[in-house]
């Protein structure tokens, strides 16, 4: 925002996160209407929203989410990679590390503070530990074979998916054929009658008809392409899986 010269600021040495925060948490852009000192409740505008009320919603629960449950230590430092990472093999807490001065350097080593339990204070070389760690690592890579199996299943999935969306588009097109067909035989029913009641009716009727039909043919404008190709939704994920 700050390359932009029409971007409004307050002050000149920047966009604060305050002003970032209120364009996250500002609701009018959702379409929302609230004016507490009018005793304006929250309410639909009449304008048209920048942003679904759906997106806005998640930008909120995240805004407010409390900071991610990963069991790292904000002190969490390069020496120590996994510390929090480890369970110990007796009470399965999560180990922690020290360094530790001995009589001409200074020793690196995991081990477990829990209280109570019994190998507490039993340390393991740093380096001996994250050797470990790595051969577990590397043991988790799957078999070629088993690789091919998932990617194959995957694309199954995803094609599946593709054909019931297009089933889904072709539905809709047939749903709209028949309303109109629909309007076509009132009109004509219209056309061959002189009661008034029975025209209101009709008319009545179709006016329900064309509400539904404006209806489906919003849903058939949307657009119903992946966002994605295949290869690039699952191109991270499969690099992973292929060499954790
Ligand atoms: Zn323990």
């Amino acid at each position: 925002m700050e390359q932009f010269a029409d971007f409004p600021r307050r002050k000149k040495d920047g966009i604060t996160f305050e002003a970032v925060n209120r364009l996250l948490t500002q609701q009018l852009y959702a379409g929302i209407v609230e004016v507490a000192r009018w005793g304006v409740s929250p309410r639909e505008g009449k304008h048209e929203p920048l942003v679904s009320k759906e997106t806005w919603a998640k930008i909120q629960e995240r805004l407010n989410a409390k900071q991610a449950v990963a069991p790292v230590r904000k002190d969490a430092s390069e020496d120590f990679p996994l510390r929090g990472f480890v369970a110990c093999a007796c009470c399965e807490q999560p180990m922690s590390a020290a360094w530790a001065k001995g009589r001409n350097k200074r020793y690196a080593y995991y081990s477990c503070f829990t209280k109570g339990c019994p190998e507490r204070r039993k340390s393991i070389a740093k380096d001996k530990l994250e050797q470990r760690f790595d051969t577990l690592i590397k043991s988790l890579r799957p078999s070629r074979s088993l690789f091919d199996m998932s990617r194959a299943i995957w694309r199954d999935l995803w094609e599946a998916r593709g054909m019931k969306v297009e089933q889904r588009t072709k539905s809709i097109a047939g749903d709209l054929k028949k309303i109109g067909k629909q309007i076509d035989l009132f009109l004509d029913r219209i056309v061959n009658t002189d009661s008034p009641t029975v025209i209101s009716a009709y008319e009545a009727r179709i006016r329900d008809l064309e509400h539904e039909r404006l209806l489906l043919s919003e849903k058939s404008r949307k657009k119903h392409e992946p966002q994605t190709s295949f290869e690039g939704s699952f191109r991270t994920a499969m690099n992973f899986l292929a060499n954790p």
